[in-house]
């Protein structure tokens, strides 16, 4: 008898450890940003800049963990993340978003809530300061999923969203880079800014904004504003925001793709995100790359470029942000 009450308080003893050990593996949140992929090289970057992106990418991430710190929401931390690098001249979304074939500023947008697989995005607007508020107001404001152009900048206007002139978006840098491109009548593959996070009751959320291509077709649009293809979230996989060619993320569906591998294949994070990106992605000369985190807590920030301005912050204290080399989970 003694024999079994000492074996029962080992056991009991086993359980209460091995929870904890999970509970103190599980961080009570978790946010990963990026601000795009591509051929990224420390010798075209000049050290002043270098900073300039790793400051920008600090600020986004102490800005939406502040917001998790304090018990807020996934949805409320990583719009103040991709809210502060649109705001920033130094990426390709909001102020400084690159010029399409005509010399016009057409930035595509999109967030979803992984508690409710709730979404909305805005395509082709050319006003919205912040067409990631307009994304969330799609979503929470409108029966829609997505609007594009004249309908989308005059949904936001009427939403009380700040408007601005075209003119606000330019930069000398995106000028220059559209004129070469003009020149050398070729797309160019810029960037974008996105950001998934966990917060500390379960929820994921995910959200993606850009400019596009430097020098793409009017009315182009790419993978950003299209769920499952540039953005994704759903509580019981995964949150995950792309950037790179677009066309070969939505004719993959690339955000969806890692979530329904981890659904239907039981695939963990990390196995889904490396074989769509480095394997099915890489393949077929997609290049680019996503940042996702899951129900769990694991992240992942997975690209086939030689860079991608990336960042992620956790409740465990761990704060990291990097831009170069390689893809590092
Ligand atoms: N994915 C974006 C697009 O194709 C661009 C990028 O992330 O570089 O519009």
């Amino acid at each position: 008898m003694k024999h079994l009450v000492t074996v029962l308080f080992i056991t009991l003893l086993a359980i209460i450890s091995c929870n904890s050990n999970n509970s103190e593996k599980k961080p009570e949140y978790v946010l990963v940003i990026h601000g795009g992929a591509g051929t990224i090289l420390r010798e075209n970057l000049s050290p002043e800049k270098e900073e300039a992106y790793i400051n920008k990418l600090n600020e986004a991430l102490l800005a939406g963990e502040n917001i998790l710190k304090m018990g807020g929401s996934s949805l409320d931390a990583i719009t103040e993340a991709i809210l502060i690098m649109e705001n920033s001249p130094l990426f390709n979304a909001g102020k400084g978003a690159v010029f399409s074939e005509e010399g016009i500023v057409e930035m595509d947008a999109s967030i979803m809530d992984g508690r409710s697989t709730e979404a909305g995005s805005v395509a082709g607007v050319h006003t919205i300061k912040n067409p990631i508020l307009a994304a969330r107001a799609v979503m929470e404001n409108s029966k829609h999923v997505l609007l594009t152009g004249d309908g989308a900048d005059s949904f936001a206007g009427k939403q009380g969203l700040e408007i601005v002139d075209s003119s606000y978006f330019f930069t000398v840098d995106r000028w220059k880079s559209y004129k070469k491109a003009k020149a050398e009548n070729e797309i160019k593959k810029y960037g974008t800014v996105g950001a998934v996070a966990l917060d500390s009751y379960g929820n994921l959320a995910a959200g993606t904004s850009t400019g596009g291509m430097t020098y793409k077709m009017k009315g182009r649009v790419g993978d950003s504003p299209i769920i499952g293809a540039g953005t994704y979230a759903d509580n019981s996989t995964c949150a995950v925001s792309a950037t790179g060619h677009g066309e070969f993320f939505i004719r993959n569906v690339v955000a969806y793709d890692i979530s329904a591998l981890m659904k239907y294949k039981e695939l963990s994070l990390k196995e889904a995100a490396d074989y769509v990106i480095l394997n099915k992605l890489k393949n077929i000369g997609g290049s680019g790359g996503i940042i996702a985190v899951d129900h769990e807590g694991n992240y992942t920030m997975t690209f086939n470029t030689p860079g991608m301005y990336r960042g992620v912050v956790t409740s465990s204290g761990l704060i990291d942000v990097k831009i170069f080399g390689e893809t590092e989970q």
